[in-house]
């Protein structure tokens, strides 16, 4: 299939053509990855007659993984520039990632409340991990809702719910900031938060 079709799956489609010209450009062996794990994405420079990898996680939402993507080619650019010189995060890679965020910001493929968080971060000189929190909780916003996860406050009164234990619970009132609810079989009655999310069952 197209390099770019398989892209803007996972992009937003404006950015899909210009990430499929850098992983040609930068001879970039480019990797979708299915395994879950802590980080959003890796970059590897070349060694054993390997070229550039970079892969980035598949479940990430669209501006999370064009972000996640500009950051990986920017360590791609700032290896090739200076090899082992340059620190993973320092000044030149900070400069690289801002520059190449650039078209992407004038083709404005983000809402504002993102580009507003890409351009704070890019200009705090403190902040310069793979996971500055601020950044990542803006995208996060954009995250597609979990199916079948709903939280203790949306269900109605007397709707019956599980937890991830097993334990299943009927939502009572509401007292102060949290929710009576009463577990089914030993009708003991806890506080839920109203954010707890909790799985559904009748309601
Ligand atoms: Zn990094």
């Amino acid at each position: 299939m197209d390099k770019v079709k398989v892209l803007e799956k996972y992009l937003p489609p404006d950015a899909a053509p210009l990430i499929g010209r850098w992983i040609d450009y930068f001879k970039c062996e480019f990797k979708i990855s299915r395994n879950r794990n802590s980080k959003f994405g890796d970059y590897r420079a070349p060694y054993g007659g390997k070229g550039h990898r970079i892969s980035v996680n598949y479940d990430l939402n669209p501006y999370a993984f064009l972000v996640t993507t500009v950051h990986e080619f920017a360590h791609l650019h700032t290896w090739n520039e200076h090899k082992q010189k340059a620190k993973p995060h320092g000044t030149e890679w900070k400069s690289n990632f801002k520059r190449m965020m650039q078209p992407f910001f004038e083709k404005d493929v983000f809402p504002a409340d993102i580009k507003q968080a890409i351009t704070s971060y890019l200009n705090n000189p403190a902040a310069s991990s793979c996971s500055d929190l601020t950044l990542y909780r803006s995208l996060r916003k954009y995250d597609a809702p979990k199916e079948d996860v709903h939280t203790v406050e949306k269900l109605r009164v007397n709707a019956v719910f599980k937890l991830k234990d097993g334990r299943v619970f009927r939502k009572g009132e509401k007292l102060r900031k949290r929710f009576k609810c009463v577990e089914v079989s030993s009708k003991r009655v806890y506080l839920f938060s109203p954010v707890a999310e909790v799985e559904l069952i009748d309601g």
